[in-house]
């Protein structure tokens, strides 16, 4: 016997939950059988922070933790202060995610939610099916934010991992400014790769200091605490305890992440949400689902970035994978030679071409250039 659903979503963390709420609020799951899948259940850890920027107020405005108006960026040679008006800096905590989301769906009177893997998703265009467990099951849509294990070997496309490490500390006198993240601070060794610390902080005692490398080599535990500690003792003065630790790594490239299979809806990572050359998703997959709940049933406007930011950022990609230009260099020059909103809505997907040759003509034209051109075919 085959169990069937209206709708189901595969995956419950953030870009499953964030589907059925904009779903939801839209009054698309009305008198629909919706199931909810994921092996880890009910998430409600605090398991990972969303940083990201936008402008006035966004749908999960309520949850944001804490917001900055400056950012500073760092290399050997430059110290940058930006004012970004008309944008914030936001943080959203997945536990407040959640716990806002779930409480919503939980009004919800039709949604199932089984703690299980799914296996065997397939779509013939009609139907998908999928296994959980023993159970065969069915749905007439569903939304999948299963990951696909991309080799970077084994793709043309650029890919960098961006592998991280962050501490939230709480200092023993005031030294943070909390109006002000230190953004990209490339002021730690190199090691031929692009690794930055940034800090967020949101008292002056306490924030989250991250390390971040952009590189298909990963390191241990004691590597990137290694570094935190020695970003901490070169540049703040306090004693200092970690109160939570966070991890993680986000695949950076430019594979082309197909966006469905018939009414296999692809979502989150797994549908190309993650920004290729920066790694952020969050804005950028709000952005999509707000628009497609405004659409539903039509998938006619899924991607979730336009394809010359993509084609842009293999370029980009490509430059950082081959070691053409360094990582440093790179993204604080692009802030010293434009306005930092010019830079921001570049990286959000919401330049005009106009503003995109600007920032172009600020990058080191021959090595972008060509690099472009190469990646066109
Ligand atoms: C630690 C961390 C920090 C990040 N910080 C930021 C940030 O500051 N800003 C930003 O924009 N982006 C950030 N990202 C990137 C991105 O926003 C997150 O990874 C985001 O969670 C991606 O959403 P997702 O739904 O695609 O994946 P996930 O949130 O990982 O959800 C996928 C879900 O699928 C479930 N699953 C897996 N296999 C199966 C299966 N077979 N069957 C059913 N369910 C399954 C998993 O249990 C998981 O719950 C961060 C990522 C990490 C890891």
């Amino acid at each position: 016997m085959i169990t069937h659903y209206d709708i189901a979503i595969l995956g419950a963390g953030l870009a499953g939950l964030s589907t059925l709420y904009h779903l939801g609020k839209a009054g698309h799951l009305a008198g629909k059988s919706v199931v909810l899948v994921d092996p880890e259940g009910r998430k409600e850890a605090h398991d990972r922070s969303w940083s990201f920027w936008e402008e006035g107020a966004g749908p999960f405005e309520e949850l944001v933790y804490h917001r900055w108006q400056k950012v500073t960026l760092h290399n050997q040679t430059k110290n940058l202060n930006c004012e970004i008006s008309p944008y914030e800096y936001k943080l959203i905590r997945s536990t407040e995610f959640y716990a806002h989301v779930n409480a919503y769906l939980d009004t919800s009177p039709n949604l199932e939610r089984r703690t299980s893997l799914a296996t065997e998703v397939q779509s013939d265009g009609e139907q998908v099916t999928f296994r959980l467990g023993e159970e065969q099951c069915s749905a007439s849509l569903a939304f999948s934010s299963l990951p696909l294990h991309l080799r970077p070997r084994q793709i043309k496309q650029p890919y960098l991992d961006q592998h991280f490490r962050g501490w939230f500390v709480e200092t023993e006198e005031d030294i943070f400014d909390p109006t002000t993240a230190a953004l990209m601070d490339f002021r730690t060794p190199q090691h031929g790769e692009s690794r930055f610390c940034y800090v967020m902080p949101f008292t002056p005692r306490r924030a989250l200091v991250e390390v971040a490398i952009f590189s298909n080599e990963h390191l241990t535990t004691e590597g990137y605490d290694h570094i935190l500690k020695e970003y901490m003792a070169a540049h703040w003065t306090s004693d200092y305890r970690i109160e939570h630790t966070e991890g993680g790594n986000i695949p950076m490239t430019t594979y082309p992440f197909p966006l469905r299979k018939g009414n296999l809806i692809y979502i989150g990572m797994r549908g190309g949400a993650t920004r290729p050359s920066t790694g952020y998703t969050f804005y950028a997959l709000q952005r999509q689902l707000t628009r497609l709940a405004q659409t539903f049933p039509d998938f006619n406007k899924l991607p979730p970035w336009p394809s010359r930011h993509i084609q842009y950022d293999a370029t980009l990609l490509r430059i950082l994978q081959d070691g053409k230009l360094n990582g440093a260099e790179l993204f604080v020059d692009l802030f010293a030679g434009n306005p930092p909103e010019r830079v921001l809505a570049f990286l959000n997907g919401e330049t005009s071409i106009w503003q995109e040759l600007q920032l172009m003509s600020t990058t080191n034209i021959p090595v972008f250039g060509s690099t472009f051109v190469r990646e066109l075919f």
